[in-house]
């Protein structure tokens, strides 16, 4: 397999918090700017490297950790599905988004996500796992 390389606006520490923000927070069809501008995507490759460790909740404990996926690149105008499995339980976390060109920034949208964006997580599991969990 080609090993490909990263280019420095794309390990821009900016674009990599906005994207993963985008990963684990952003509503379905909403599209969201990246801060890259014109003169840097003069020079860029077609595609974002996308993070490999987001920071998400996990409903079986109740708290924020580490979900973790293999390298993995997004192509430009490619619809990209990535998946990240929570590193306490395996719990799968599934994105389908859009990384496209609006004039001359990049905009991503997301399309879906598994499971499904909920407002308000469950808190009820939390609840009854009690107080032997909170360390994690
Ligand atoms: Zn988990």
């Amino acid at each position: 397999m080609e090993t490909r390389k990263s280019s420095g606006a794309t390990d821009d520490d900016e674009v990599q918090k906005t994207f993963t923000a985008f990963l684990v927070d952003a509503p379905l069809y909403k599209s969201v700017r990246l801060p890259i501008g014109p003169d840097a995507l003069k020079t860029r490759v077609d595609y974002l490297v996308g993070p490999r460790v987001i920071r998400r909740e996990c409903v079986q404990f109740g708290t924020v950790l580490n979900w973790v996926a293999d390298e993995w690149v997004a192509q430009f105008g490619q619809m990209t599905v990535v998946w990240f499995s929570c590193r306490n339980c395996g719990s799968m976390f599934g994105v389908w988004f859009l990384v496209s060109t609006r004039g001359e920034y990049l905009s991503l949208t997301k399309y879906g996500q598994h499971p499904p964006p909920e407002r308000n997580p469950p808190n009820e599991l939390a609840a009854a796992l009690g107080d032997d969990y909170t360390d994690f």
